[in-house]
């Protein structure tokens, strides 16, 4: 896939003057996408250095480093293939336009404007699933408002971390009020439980100091006003049977994450779901048979 990087100023009709500063002609990049089988998508990087720390040039830099990226890609990738490095490295901008390319181009290239291609996984599931969404904190604000935006006539339960930092959460979850947002990564930074930027906090055993510390979280979360679950970071049983216990207790109020131990290879899950849910382990203290897991594989 090639990608065509080009500058261009337009003038404004009149200066525009924010908190941000003024301006009387706005910069973009326009970015062309072509794959190798002729279809074609276009996006556009705005930049504003004094609100997103980057200029055209930045912008430009990033995109270069793109281009190797897309040069291998299959006719058929999407935004999603894109490696997560790249959208936390490069400026912002840049991400926003490689993405809306992408999109551009898988649209025109299937025939399907992009909210379609947007609501297909809405449309497979039908409309009892609950579809949570998690960024990872990829997301810069303004990309996070508009994909969430978009997605939110799809029905999403919940954003998982679309954006690192408390209060860039705060803005995407004030601007797009309805999809809910919850800190995942950033509830671990300083002062994140002591008042609620947004709707739910994803609390995890590794993360939190063990059952103790996510029980002192699950508490001052609840205390901020802020809904609580629980996930896993890829646990051994160990872990996820302490989440489980911890969860009995911290009764969360969201679907929780813990069924993860069928991911690994070669060895029985002790704790596997029935219809979603997990059952506290048998036994005294953590539960009986766990431990015979981490000597097989
Ligand atoms: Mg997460």
């Amino acid at each position: 896939m090639n990608i065509r990087i080009e500058s261009i100023r337009a003038r404004l009709q009149a200066p525009f003057a924010s908190a941000w500063g003024s301006i009387s002609d706005r910069p973009l990049v326009l970015v062309r996408v072509e794959d190798t089988e002729g279809n074609v998508g276009l996006g556009e990087a705005a930049p504003l250095p004094d609100y997103h720390g980057v200029d055209v040039d930045d912008v430009v830099e990033a995109l270069e480093t793109c281009r190797e990226m897309l040069a291998g890609a299959s006719p058929g990738a999407g935004p999603a293939e894109m490696p997560p490095e790249w959208g936390r490295l490069a400026a912002v901008p840049a991400v926003a336009a490689v993405d809306m390319a992408l999109w551009d181009r898988e649209g025109r290239r299937t025939g399907q404007p992009v909210w379609r291609l947007l609501a297909a996984v809405r449309a497979v599931l039908g409309p009892d699933v609950a579809i949570r969404l998690d960024a990872n904190g990829a997301w810069a604000v303004d990309h996070a408002v508009a994909a969430l935006r978009v997605l939110a006539p799809v029905g999403i339960e919940l954003c998982e971390e679309p954006v690192r930092g408390l209060e860039q959460a705060r803005a995407v979850s004030t601007a797009v009020p309805g999809v809910p947002v919850a800190l995942d990564e950033t509830a671990a930074a300083a002062g994140a439980l002591d008042e609620r930027v947004c709707q739910a906090v994803c609390l995890k055993i590794a993360s939190a100091g063990g059952i103790t510390g996510l029980l002192d979280a699950a508490r001052r979360a609840r205390a901020a006003g802020y809904e609580v679950y629980l996930a896993s970071t890829l646990d051994g049983p160990l872990g996820i049977a302490a989440a489980v216990h911890a969860a009995a207790v911290v009764r969360p109020d969201r679907f929780c994450g813990l069924a993860t131990l069928s991911l690994f290879a070669g060895r029985e899950d002790p704790l596997p779901a029935h219809h979603g849910r997990l059952d506290v382990p048998d036994g005294a203290g953590l539960g009986d048979g766990l431990a015979g897991w981490y000597r097989t594989g």
